[in-house]
């Protein structure tokens, strides 16, 4: 275990409960500084703060798991998802069987993303510190009722950041089907864990999707960025005349219009492969619903001037193809977009395209991604949901 001295004054976040620690606030290291583990932090006078797990190879040195003098052990780790699964049990809906059961940050676990498909875990570790505790976390999940296996899905840019390989495959119990059937809300959906985006499915639009359902009745609906035709489901359901999807991906249309499909709606569907910029701005026609949902424009803070270009885009034609009355969902995905951002380039746009717009509602992340007090950044997800006056 490594002792973490902060440098005098630094210790005002970890105190405050932020989780993260950055190099820069770091006075020295007591205990071997090259290996990952579990890290015990002080402040510049040796005072106790907290505790969390340690990686040399990150610029985020430390992410605290604790600010209670605790082992961190199984039971620590069994504890803080069985809190994450109580919270899931109080305010998901029973049609609902796929969600976050632990959101990494969210559920005071940094590192560790896990997805339930069913009687499935899609899971994602993302940090050296908590690779330690696979094995404990994996007994934890294993020990919940009606699983049948887990998974991991680890990789992709933050692990890269960590200096750590991808890794894939099964980690317990069966492997999970080619396509897990799973209900969201009372409509049915293939997911593709091995093969899809993410750990297979985008859970963290359930709420913005039965809000598009409500609103859908006799509408037409434009969906931008479907992937597995999620957002176009709800839309049907709701009692949409006609929808069309667009994505670029030929695997993500497959899977969207057997989902269309499973759930009565195949043959009204209209699946486009392309460039969702491109066809917004070249369409010739106007929608009564828009749905924006892109992948994140921003994946540094750095890329953020670029990326308001393509939301600006974006926005800009979705709403120049908006009927008069017209509805509007709008996303950004990147955690490093705030709200407030967000909505002035929204209203450049609005501007822009000459339209006058209200905000009838924000949008965003659903109660199984929760986000911590301490770490406003977990918030990643911003909605608008707009309607056009004239
Ligand atoms: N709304 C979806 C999730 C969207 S994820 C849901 O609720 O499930 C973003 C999607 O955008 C991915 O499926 C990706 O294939 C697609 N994509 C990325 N760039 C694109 C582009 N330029 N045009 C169209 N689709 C694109």
């Amino acid at each position: 275990m490594q002792r973490i001295i902060l440098k005098p004054g630094r210790e005002r976040p970890v105190t405050n409960g932020h989780p993260w620690i950055f190099s820069g606030a770091i006075e020295s290291v007591e205990g071997d500084p090259e290996a990952p583990g579990v890290a015990e932090v002080f402040d510049g006078k040796k005072n106790w703060l907290a505790c969390g797990l340690y990686n040399p190879k990150s610029q985020i040195r430390v992410r605290l798991l604790t600010w209670k003098k605790e082992p961190i052990d199984g039971h620590f780790f069994s504890r803080r998802i069985n809190q994450a699964l109580a919270l899931r049990r109080d305010h998901l809906a029973a049609k609902t069987n796929a969600y976050r059961l632990v959101n990494g940050e969210g559920d005071f676990l940094p590192g560790l993303i896990a997805d339930r498909y069913g009687n499935f875990f899609v899971c994602e570790f993302f940090t050296a510190g908590m690779e330690l505790f696979k094995d404990d976390i994996v007994a934890a999940l294993s020990a919940l009722e009606s699983v049948d296996g887990i998974f991991e899905k680890s990789e992709g840019r933050v692990r890269d950041e960590e200096g750590l390989e991808p890794s894939v495959g099964v980690l317990a119990g069966a492997a999970p089907p080619d396509s897990i059937v799973i209900e969201e809300n009372g409509f049915t959906f293939l997911v593709d864990v091995r093969r899809g985006q993410k750990t297979g499915f985008f859970l963290d639009q359930r709420d913005s999707r039965a809000f598009l359902a409500n609103a859908a009745r006799r509408r037409t609906v434009l969906n931008c960025f479907s992937y597995s035709g999620a957002f176009s489901v709800y839309a049907f359901g709701g009692g949409a005349k006609e929808v069309i999807s667009i994505d670029s991906s030929r695997p993500a249309l497959e899977l969207a219009e057997k989902n269309l499909a499973l759930n009565g709606f195949g043959a009204k569907a209209e699946l486009l492969k392309g460039d969702a910029f491109a066809y917004l701005k070249e369409c010739d026609t106007a929608f009564d619903v828009i749905v924006l949902d892109p992948p994140s424009l921003a994946h540094k803070r750095s890329d953020v001037t670029a990326a308001t270009g393509g939301y600006k885009f974006l926005n800009l034609h979705a709403l120049k193809h908006l009927e008069p009355g017209g509805l509007l969902l709008t996303f950004s995905c990147s955690q490093h977009l705030s709200i407030d951002l967000f909505q002035k380039v929204v209203f450049g746009a609005a501007v822009d395209a000459r339209r006058k717009v209200s905000v009838i509602k924000r949008l965003g992340q659903p109660i199984d991604h929760p986000v911590s007090l301490h770490h406003p950044e977990g918030e990643y997800l911003k909605g608008l949901a707009l309607r056009a006056v004239d």
